[in-house]
């Protein structure tokens, strides 16, 4: 995984489990926070898994 970096603080960012609460069935999901002013983000790899989700979810209920 790439080294990614707050854009505000310029500090490397910590991977952290992040609770989603949009996608709550998902659970806790990897994540990056950054430890300055504790934005953040999910990875790459959760936003595809996430997107595969919600296409998913809409062929079953839409
Ligand atoms: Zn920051």
């Amino acid at each position: 995984m790439a080294n990614w970096q707050c854009c505000k603080c310029e500090k490397p960012m910590e991977v952290k489990d992040l609770s989603l609460i949009y996608y709550e069935m998902l659970g806790f999901q990897s994540g990056l926070e950054c430890p300055g002013c504790k934005i953040k983000f999910i990875t790459e790899e959760v936003a595809m898994e996430m997107n595969k989700t919600e296409a998913e979810m809409e062929a079953k209920f839409g």
